[in-house]
C-alpha cells in the first residue's frame, strides 16, 4: 500500500510560504513513521525562482502543475490541479497549511474524495499504524485527539508543525513530475486580480514589539500603546481583532493569517493569547503580557505577566521607561 505524505507547498507565485520548510519536515516524520516519503505539490505558474527554491526542499518527490492561467490563486482551478496531483501521487496523507489558501482547498478536495478531513491541527503523529491529530474545541477550552476513520487519503490542515524526530534526509533535490492542468468544465468563480499589502515596516524584523489586541477597548487607547513603543524604541504591532477592525494595517498583524515574529521583547497588550495569535509570536525571547484576566491563555506562554488594566498601566510604564532613558538606563533588549 502507498503510505506515502502530500504537502501543499503554498507560495506567493515567486516564493514558497516561509513555513513550507517546517511542514516538509513535519510530513518527513509522518512519512517515516508510516514507512512512505513525502511528495511536494506545487501548483501556479511557476518560475525559475520558485523551482529553484522547490529543488532545495527536503521531499522526495515534487509533482507539479504549472499553467499561465495559475498566476494567481484560482480556486476551482487550483483544486482542480490538485486533483491530478492526487491522483498522479495517490497518497495516503494530505497535509495542508490552516490558512485562508488550505481552509478553502483540503475540504473541498476532501468532500470530492469522500475522505475524511481534520481541520486546524495542532499536532499530529502516528500510534500504532493510526494517525493521530490534537486540535482545539470550544475556542481552545481543551484539546481533543481525533483519528481519521474510514479510506484514505487522510486530510489535515495544520496550524502547527512540531517535529519530533528527524525524517529521511533524502538523497539530492527531489524528482520532480510535471502534469498537465486539465481545466474544469466550469469555472463559478475568477479571481480578477489580488490586491497586495504595501508594507510600511516589516514587523518580522523589529527587535522590539508593543502589540495591541481588543482589551484596548476603544481605537483612541491605541496612542497610549503608540506611546510606549515609542519609549522602549519598538514597533507596534496587534492582534487580528485591530486589523479586523481597520485601526492598524492588517500588515501589523501577528499570527497564523498575518506576520511570524520573533523579537527580543515582545509586550502584549489586552492579548488573550488565542493559539492564531500565538503560534505567530512564540519564538519571541522575552514575551511581557498585560491583562486584567489573570486566566488569560497568554500567561501561559510569558515569561513576566501583569494582571491589571492596561488604559491606566500602560502610561505608568511609558513613564518608567522615559524616566529610565533620560537617566541612561534604557532598557537594551540585547540583555533580554
Ligand atoms: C483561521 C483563523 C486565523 C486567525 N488568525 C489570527 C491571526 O493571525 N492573529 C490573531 O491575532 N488572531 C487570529 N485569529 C483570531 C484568534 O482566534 C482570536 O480571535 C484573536 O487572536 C483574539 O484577539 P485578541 O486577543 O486581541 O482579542 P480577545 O480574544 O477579545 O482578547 C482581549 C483580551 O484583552 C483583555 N482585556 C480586556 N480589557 C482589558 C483591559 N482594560 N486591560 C487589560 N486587558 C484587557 C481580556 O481579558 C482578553 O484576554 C484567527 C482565527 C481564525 C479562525
Amino acid at each position: 500500500m502507498n503510505l506515502n505524505v502530500l504537502l501543499y507547498l503554498e507560495h506567493d507565485g515567486a516564493r514558497l510560504q516561509g513555513e513550507m520548510a517546517r511542514l516538509v519536515d513535519k510530513g518527513n516524520e509522518l512519512a517515516r513513521e508510516l514507512g512512505g516519503f513525502t511528495v511536494g505539490a506545487l501548483v501556479g505558474d511557476i518560475g525559475e525562482q520558485l523551482s529553484g527554491e522547490v529543488r532545495g526542499l527536503k521531499c522526495k518527490e515534487i509533482v507539479a502543475v504549472s499553467d499561465p492561467s495559475l498566476g494567481e490563486y484560482q480556486p476551482e482551478l487550483f483544486r482542480s490541479a490538485l486533483e491530478s496531483i492526487l491522483d498522479e501521487a495517490a497518497p495516503h496523507v494530505v497535509l495542508f497549511r490552516h490558512s485562508y489558501v488550505g481552509m478553502e482547498l483540503a475540504p473541498a478536495l476532501a468532500y470530492r474524495r469522500k475522505a475524511p478531513i481534520i481541520s486546524n491541527c495542532l499536532d499530529l503523529a502516528v500510534t500504532d499504524s493510526r494517525i493521530e491529530a490534537v486540535r482545539p474545541y470550544l475556542r481552545e477550552v481543551c484539546w481533543g485527539r481525533v483519528s481519521p476513520q474510514g479510506k484514505p487519503p487522510y486530510f489535515f490542515t495544520l496550524q502547527r508543525f512540531p517535529v519530533r524526530a528527524e525524517g529521511p534526509a533524502g538523497n539530492g533535490p527531489p524528482r520532480v513530475t510535471e502534469i498537465r492542468l486539465k481545466s474544469p468544465a466550469v469555472v463559478r468563480i475568477r479571481c480578477r486580480g489580488i490586491a497586495h499589502r504595501v508594507e510600511s515596516e516589516d514587523i518580522s524584523k523589529a527587535e522590539r514589539i508593543v502589540a495591541a489586541g481588543r482589551g484596548i477597548g476603544a481605537q483612541a487607547n491605541l496612542k497610549i500603546v503608540q506611546e510606549l513603543a515609542e519609549a522602549l524604541g519598538a514597533t507596534v504591532a496587534c492582534s487580528r481583532p485591530i486589523a479586523d477592525l481597520g485601526w492598524l494595517p492588517v500588515e501589523r498583524q501577528v499570527g497564523i493569517s498575518g506576520k511570524t515574529v520573533s523579537p527580543k521583547v515582545y509586550v502584549a497588550c489586552g492579548i488573550s493569547g488565542e493559539s492564531q495569535h500565538v503560534a505567530g509570536m512564540k519564538d519571541s525571547s522575552l514575551i511581557i503580557a498585560i491583562n486584567s484576566d489573570p486566566r488569560a491563555r497568554i500567561f501561559r506562554v510569558a515569561h513576566y505577566g501583569v494582571v491589571t488594566d492596561l488604559v491606566s498601566f500602560l502610561p505608568v510604564l511609558t513613564n518608567a521607561a522615559l524616566q529610565a532613558k533620560r537617566s541612561g538606563q534604557g532598557v537594551d533588549s540585547r540583555e533580554a
